[in-house]
């Protein structure tokens, strides 16, 4: 559809999230329009193209649930997907809920204004087009807003430039090429391994390292499939009472109560299985208690210090100014082994060698100037909040939502924010995340129920009320207190020294228990979303 024509409802986005809502919303019988800047579905699956890219969560958990045609029709491959056979995957679901139809790409949305008389939103599209619905989803993804570094000179560099998340359709061929990449997150660890097989030569410029552990990903066979399919609604039930909603439950010991020959073969049996398991299923304390986080950092330094050769290359690799676990941890395959590789160069720009500039050539430092034919720019999201600042939204008597959350997001259960009515967001800001796709299939059930509420009662406008953002907002605030997470920068803290105002710490989820998110959920639609003011 054109846009310009009135529909009950706008979705930005079509990933996981725009997805979802959208079938949603057509099964209350209402009509959506969704915008979706790319040229087909899939959102982070269809941007971050990058080699390597894959889950770090069990695929079996990180599809949607909802139908159980669809769980029992599609057969994972991997128990942690490579992106080809995800897209794949939201492509076919797409196609099986013929789902396009509603969808208008290559249409990013640069703004969203609350029209009070008409009760309505307007969106306006980068070409200038502008339609107008009653109600706004914001189904935009956390990690959208991608950053490059904030380095002189980059627009000089003669070779082809990427960023992981606008990642060419086309692979790009390495071979016999000098390939500089900065930047050492998730990313950038998932993309070195595999880079380093095809190129001649790579360097990794590296400011902070990151803690990492293995992924241990295998294939899944048909046996096995069929025996995922025939658990899958233990399985989900299981992650809905986790923390973090993944099939990972924190061990009930604290770390130093345990002797420490019982707490090395423990940590040995986690780092040796697939997953999350190390980082979410280890001793309940070691994600908030300096001295038991300091045991699980000195085990896995070890690791990184066999696994790599030379010992000068390890201790780089090591982290010194936070702990296992305060940074999200990149799960990895052959990461540390590839420092091992004769044609692979760690600069520790830090430390050793500062970079001043980029250059036509290639990249400067205070050393010398390491000449590219490829540069690689894996340095991260404008996490959260960065897709909305990238929209000018403005709700009630023209508040901008870049003003009203200048410090820190003001929302109620990080799905509507105070003075935009009607506005939903799915995996907005203060919301509990851990799986994503079970998080954002929580938060589009959660807002559904609201919307089958409206409908039944005939109500046309939904807002938070002020005291139940400020509740939440101190709620938010405090669960993230007790976090080593909560003193380390990082994107999850907001932090992004590529992006001007956005040097202070703040939170942007709701960092306590998932199942305690559920249930406080679950009693505001028990309670009839008295939470809320309707009209
Ligand atoms: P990131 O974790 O924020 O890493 C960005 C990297 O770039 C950091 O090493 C950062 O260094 C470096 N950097 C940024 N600006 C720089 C500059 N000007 N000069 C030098 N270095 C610079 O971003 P990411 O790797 O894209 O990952 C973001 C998140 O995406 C992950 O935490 C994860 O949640 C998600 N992700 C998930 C998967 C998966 O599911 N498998 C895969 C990839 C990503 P500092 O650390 O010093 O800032």
């Amino acid at each position: 559809m054109a846009a310009g024509k009135t529909r009950d409802a706008i979705i930005i986005g079509a990933g996981i999230s725009g997805m979802y809502m959208l079938y949603r919303l057509r099964e209350l019988g209402m009509s959506a329009q969704v915008f979706e800047a790319g040229t087909n579905v899939g959102g982070t699956w269809y941007w971050n193209r990058y080699p390597g890219a894959r889950f770090d969560s069990e695929s079996w958990t990180y599809g949607y649930s909802f139908s159980k045609e669809l769980m029992q029709e599609w057969d994972w491959k991997e128990h942690f997907s490579p992106q080809p056979d995800t897209l794949e995957y939201l492509n076919h679901v797409a196609e099986k809920f013929d789902l396009r139809r509603d969808i208008q790409f290559r249409s990013t949305v640069t703004a969203a204004h609350w029209d009070e008389a008409a009760n309505q939103w307007t969106v306006t599209l980068e070409n200038g087009e502008k339609t107008s619905a009653r109600l706004l989803f914001t189904a935009i993804g956390i990690l959208s807003a991608y950053t490059l570094p904030a380095i002189p000179g980059r627009s000089s560099f003669k070779g082809p430039a990427y960023h992981p998340a606008r990642w060419p359709h086309t692979p790009v061929d390495f071979t016999g090429k000098r390939v500089g990449i900065i930047g050492t997150g998730a990313t950038a660890i998932q993309a070195i391994p595999e880079i380093a097989k095809q190129a001649k030569q790579l360097t990794v410029f590296q400011r902070r390292p990151n803690w990492a552990a293995p992924l241990h990903n295998a294939k899944i066979s048909k046996e096995e499939m069929e025996e995922i399919k025939s658990r899958y609604k233990e399985i989900y039930a299981h992650c809905a009472t986790t923390p973090s909603w993944f099939i990972h439950q924190a061990d009930p010991r604290k770390t130093l109560d345990v002797p420490p020959e019982e707490r090395e073969a423990f940590w040995e049996k986690l780092y040796a299985e697939p997953g999350f398991g190390i980082w979410m299923g280890n001793f309940r304390d070691i994600l908030v208690d300096e001295k038991a986080n300091a045991a699980i950092s000195a085990f896995i330094a070890d690791k990184i210090r066999q696994r790599v050769k030379d010992p000068k290359v390890a201790e780089k690799l090591i982290p010194k100014d936070h702990g296992f676990g305060a940074r999200r941890v990149p799960l990895e395959s052959g990461y540390f082994e590839t420092y091992n590789r004769d044609n692979v160069t760690l600069v520790d720009v830090i430390n050793d060698e500062p970079i001043e500039c980029i250059t036509p050539n290639g990249v400067k430092t205070s050393k010398q100037e390491h000449e590219f034919d490829i540069l690689i720019y894996a340095t991260g999201f404008d996490g959260v909040t960065g897709a909305f600042d990238r929209m000018d939204i403005s709700g009630t008597n023209g508040l901008k939502l870049k003003d009203a959350w200048t410090e820190s997001p003001r929302t109620f259960l990080g799905m509507l924010a105070e003075g935009f009515p009607n506005m939903l967001m799915v995996l907005g800001p203060h919301t509990a995340r851990g799986n994503i796709p079970q998080a954002i299939q929580h938060s589009v059930e959660f807002q559904t129920g609201l919307l089958r509420h409206m409908q039944e009662n005939k109500l046309m406008r939904v807002e938070t009320r002020p005291e139940q953002v400020d509740d939440w907002t101190e709620t938010v605030i405090k669960a993230a207190e007790p976090l080593l997470s909560s003193k380390v920068d990082s994107w999850q803290t907001g932090v992004n020294r590529n992006v001007e105002g956005r040097q202070v710490r703040r939170v942007l989820g709701y960092n306590g228990n998932g199942a305690h998110f559920r249930r406080k959920t679950d009693e505001v639609a028990k309670g009839r979303y008295k939470e809320f003011i309707f009209q």
